[in-house]
């Protein structure tokens, strides 16, 4: 973990595999917290709170600490309308992540679909269809963020929130196109699940999960081209390959 020098304490991580991108920035995060942090040799370590000066814990500062934690929530939050994303899409996007779309599970909260009636899933019919299962643990939406991750070569464990894959959308190395590309892919992904959940369960349309995937990279190419203003490849390239045709550009 690491050794002294002259005094102070050099950290020196050793990892089990290659870090990937959005892992060293986090890691760069971490090291600018703690690198303010004197570690006395020979001394033994004690807990202690740190938002007391005297070390001792009390629920007044942890309360205000977490409220303060929500507040950075809602700030994460208000990305949402920064996107360069269709109206509608950031709208929805905004209710997604306060968890306020219609999904039976919110229906049956509201009082609008009784205890009677179905609230499993469209898709699968097996778990009840809450924002989080629609768009993230079921196998169709699990299958299409997989596919999407291995379109764009980006192999991670997907956040199990919506807000934490929001947030990992929010970052890529690289050029500013390649980051907006990214986080455009986020709204396209929910919305594109969404029309295709609304088809299936208004127009009794059967879940092609191929269909779907190919809906998100059209839709994507159109956005990134037509709201972007990025229109030097073509869509073959732009399927085959999504990083190359938005790197080095500004
Ligand atoms: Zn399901």
């Amino acid at each position: 973990m690491g050794h002294w020098n002259n005094g102070s304490w050099d950290w020196k991580f050793k990892w089990r595999r290659p870090l990937r991108a959005w892992e060293e920035e986090n890691l760069q995060q971490l090291l600018e917290t703690i690198k303010h942090i004197k570690l006395v040799q020979g001394a033994t370590d004690t807990w202690c709170w740190s938002l007391e000066t005297g070390g001792r814990y009390t629920t007044r500062t942890a309360y205000v600490q977490l409220a303060k934690k929500e507040e950075n929530r809602l700030l994460e939050y208000t990305k949402i309308w920064e996107a360069q994303v269709p109206p509608k899409v950031s709208a929805f996007s905004w209710q997604l992540l306060l968890d306020r779309i219609p999904t039976k599970v919110n229906l049956a909260k509201r009082g609008i679909l009784d205890a009677t009636q179905n609230i499993k899933c469209f898709w699968c019919d097996q778990l009840p269809e809450d924002t989080e299962h629609l768009f993230l643990a079921c196998s169709t939406s699990y299958n299409l963020w997989t596919k999407c991750l291995n379109w764009w070569g980006l192999y991670y464990v997907l956040g199990n929130t919506c807000i934490d894959v929001f947030t990992q959308h929010r970052w890529h190395r690289g050029s500013k196109s390649l980051k907006k590309g990214w986080g455009m892919l986020w709204f396209t992904v929910v919305w594109s699940l969404w029309l295709s959940r609304n088809e299936t369960a208004f127009q009794h349309r059967k879940l092609d999960e191929d269909r779907l995937f190919e809906l998100v990279q059209a839709r994507s190419f159109h956005w990134v081209r037509n709201l972007l203003n990025l229109e030097n490849f073509s869509y073959m390239e732009w399927i085959s390959n999504p990083v190359r045709c938005l790197t080095n550009r500004i």
